[in-house]
């Protein structure tokens, strides 16, 4: 069902009125997590002001480390809802478990599965079933094809709402994070029907390569990107090295409709 062979003309998934896989490039930006209500709504302000149109923020967090900041679970949620009623900005966010299906139903414009459960098979078909737009992030050791093949199990359950997520993925090189595989994205793309969205912010992992990065991307034909943007990314919760300010993504946002129109 994700493959080119079976449709041929481009999807593209709507988010409230946002159309991802248009002529135009969304992107996506907030924090890495929420934090405050105060840290939500003054970033969700900010990065709309810029020209975004989505609002990320995690509220389940998949940290490394148990010790490290969990999120702010269902409250979270209802932070990101409050902030996207303020600002008219649909709400993508994280699910880590099944079980919190009905409060993602409620708050939530896109669910976004993230790297670490992008080949888990159960949350897919249960994400199918919930039939929200799904951002669903490339495993940190998977191919394009294995990609491909979790969005078949969204797919087959009825929910033809998805988009893919290229994050980044582990290789030798240590000067970045992860190794964004813009030519991973660019062969998928080949592929399949559905959009493709490039998250610079986690494969930099420093906040100086961010801007090109996404750049990269939109040159290379990503149709969404999802950027991570902290009113004060010094004291940021998780992610701290590569928040953007809201400044510096307000010139991002100048520099990316240098390249594209942006919606
Ligand atoms: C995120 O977008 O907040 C995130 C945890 O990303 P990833 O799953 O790509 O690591
Ligand atoms: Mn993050």
């Amino acid at each position: 069902l994700a493959g080119n062979e079976w449709k041929k003309d481009p999807t593209k998934v709507n988010v409230g009125k946002v159309e991802i896989g248009g002529k135009k490039v969304v992107v996506a930006a907030g924090p890495c997590a929420v934090e405050s209500e105060e840290q939500t709504e003054t970033v969700a302000r900010e990065v709309k002001k810029a020209g975004a149109s989505l609002l990320r923020g995690g509220a389940y967090k998949p940290r490394t480390s148990p010790y490290s900041f969990q999120g702010l679970g269902e409250e979270g949620l209802k932070i990101l809802k409050k902030a996207s009623e303020q600002t008219g900005l649909p709400v993508v966010s994280e699910i880590l478990d099944a079980r919190d299906r009905d409060a993602f139903a409620r708050y939530v414009d896109m669910v976004q599965i993230g790297a670490r459960n992008s080949q888990n098979f159960t949350l897919l078909r249960e994400m199918g079933k919930l039939g929200k737009p799904v951002l669903l992030k490339r495993g940190l050791g998977n191919t394009v094809e294995e990609l491909i093949q979790s969005a078949e199990y969204i797919l087959m359950e009825g929910n033809g709402n998805v988009v893919l997520c290229e994050r980044g993925i582990r290789t030798f090189e240590k000067s970045t994070r992860f190794t964004l595989d813009i030519g991973g994205m660019v062969a998928g793309k080949l592929m399949t029907h559905l959009p493709f969205c490039a998250d610079p912010s986690h494969p930099a992992g420093k906040r100086e390569l961010v801007h090109s990065l996404a750049l990269a991307s939109v040159a290379a034909g990503a149709d969404m990107l999802l950027i991570e943007v902290h009113p004060k990314p010094e004291v940021a919760l998780s992610d701290s090295e590569q928040q953007l300010t809201p400044e510096s993504f307000s010139l991002l946002m100048e520099r990316v409709r240098g390249l594209a129109s942006v919606l």
